[in-house]
């Protein structure tokens, strides 16, 4: 009964069907009765501590739910107003979107290009963004025939996060590796992911056709060398600009036959197939060193058109097993040149002598490689060696050689011929070209003097008829014989 008589309110509501105050309605009476002095929420209010902890409750759960809508917002934009596109490392078009990235980007900070014309919104995006400030270098040292060795070096746009404005569209550049992994070509796997407006998505397509026209430009007119990097082919420095393909003097008519005769299994592609005769044919260039093997097979793919994928049989690391998974894979339109072919016969007596069984190619993997090729696509093989008696009789056998040819010191043809070349111009009437001649004969080096070296008399007295004649002597005694 005590209970009841302290709480008369509850009591009269019970009896009354009204519902029960609760505790909130209590307090909102307290607040509705303005909180009368001494109450226990005006306390409660005017107490600092528990309105600071109410106030950073409040802003706490305020920030909280705000960055959950915040970040739903930003994930529904990115669904809705956002669209990516990302490329692999193992996609053709990866190298050409990183150059056309990198000539963009040079492009839009040419002084007097569109940087001036910048809004200010880009630049201000500039400033908060890496932009391409971040680049890397890649470079390819190419080992040339005569030994030297060219670099070239090619500036790409590295990892991380890049912005780039492409026709009134910003994209958002993100360059990045993907696991710790590498391929069998030893290169990180890695992507590109470029992001812009969903209404700009159109602008992708632009670029990409952008990119494939720069990368194509980059090629015209010149031939892609491949060298063998790791386990596959890799494009070897810069593509050179084509040989002139008379630009070689090989013997009187000899160039144009190999021409013809590659040009006529090009055509009998069909011939081929419907025979069921593997689609390949292999030439052999011997003779001694510079007399134009490598430097004719650079000017007969510049003819035809073709890349050149090169290898030297006697290059370290190159055992039976790469060399057949080389040629297997040869990119398209593009002749294989197997330098020093005799390198695999003389690890043969090698091996047999002193029983050395060391990483190297050997006589019969190099002929289970030749007739393992076997491709819808042409497969056009030249090999070159000095030794032409080191070879067996097994390698010179149509469908693995299926012409032999012999590249020797200068005639007295090939001699005139590369002299027009030189002297065309300061010796027209030919009284020079005679005066040389004869002297080449006295000194009876016609048929023992290599191209090489004759070309390297005529380039040391560059435009200097007089001084290329009086050198005959000194190429007698320093160049005969080579
Ligand atoms: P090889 O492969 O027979 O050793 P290269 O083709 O490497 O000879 O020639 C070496 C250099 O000599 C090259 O710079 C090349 O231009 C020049 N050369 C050699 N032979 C000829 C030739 N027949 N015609 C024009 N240049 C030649």
């Amino acid at each position: 009964m005590d209970n009841n008589a302290s709480t008369p309110a509850v009591t009269q509501a019970i009896a009354q069907g009204d519902p029960v105050p609760t505790k909130g309605d209590a307090l909102r009476q307290l607040a509705a009765s303005g909180g009368g002095d001494g109450s226990i929420f005006t306390q409660l209010l005017n107490n600092p501590f528990f309105t600071a902890g109410f106030g950073l409750a409040g802003v706490g759960a305020a920030v909280r739910y705000g960055s959950v809508g915040l970040r739903r917002a930003a994930t529904l934009v990115r669904q809705r107003m956002l669209v990516d596109l990302e490329i692999t490392r193992h996609d053709k078009s990866y190298p050409w979107v990183l150059n056309w990235m990198t000539a963009h980007y040079r492009d839009q900070l040419a002084p007097s290009g569109q940087q001036t014309q910048l809004g200010a919104f880009e630049s201000l995006v500039r400033r908060f963004t890496p932009g391409l400030h971040h680049l890397q270098i890649t470079t390819d040292a190419v080992k040339t025939p005569s030994g030297s060795e060219q670099v070239a070096f090619h500036l790409v746009p590295g990892h991380g996060r890049h912005i780039l404005r492409y026709k009134n569209a910003f994209i958002a550049v993100n360059r990045e590796r993907v696991g710790k992994s590498f391929d069998a070509n030893g290169q990180p796997f890695e992507t590109v992911k470029l992001t812009t407006l969903y209404y700009y998505r159109h602008i992708f397509q632009d670029l990409f056709q952008e990119a494939h026209q720069m990368a194509q430009r980059s090629t015209e007119g010149k031939t892609v060398i491949y060298t063998s990097r790791n386990m596959g082919w890799d494009i070897s420095g810069q593509p050179k600009r084509r040989r002139p393909f008379d630009s070689v003097v090989l013997e009187e008519g000899l160039s144009s036959r190999i021409l013809g005769d590659v040009r006529e299994f090009l055509d009998a592609r069909t011939w081929y197939l419907d025979r069921g005769i593997p689609y390949r044919r292999g030439y052999l260039l011997y003779g001694p060193p510079g007399t134009g093997k490598t430097s004719f097979v650079q000017a007969l793919a510049g003819a035809l058109d073709f890349n050149i994928a090169m290898l030297s049989l006697s290059q370290h690391g190159l055992n039976d097993d790469l060399l057949n998974a080389l040629l297997l894979n040869v990119p398209p339109r593009t002749i294989v040149l197997l330098e020093d072919a005799d390198a695999a016969f003389t690890n043969r007596r090698q091996r047999e002598s002193d029983g050395y069984s060391g990483a190297n190619v050997t006589y019969s993997g190099l002929l289970n490689a030749l007739d393992g090729v076997a491709s819808a696509e042409e497969r056009i093989i030249f090999m070159t060696t000095n030794h032409i008696d080191r070879l067996d009789d097994a390698l010179i056998r149509p469908g693995r050689v299926d012409m032999t040819l012999h590249l020797g010191n200068a005639t007295e043809w090939q001699i005139a011929q590369l002299w027009d070349r030189f002297y065309a111009e300061q010796d027209s009437q030919g009284e020079g070209k005679r005066r040389f001649l004869e002297r080449v004969r006295k000194a009876g080096l016609v048929g023992n003097v290599s191209t090489a070296a004759l070309q390297g008399v005529f380039l040391y007295n560059k435009d200097d008829v007089q001084g290329a004649i009086e050198m005959v002597g000194q190429l007698g005694h320093s160049f005969a014989g080579q």
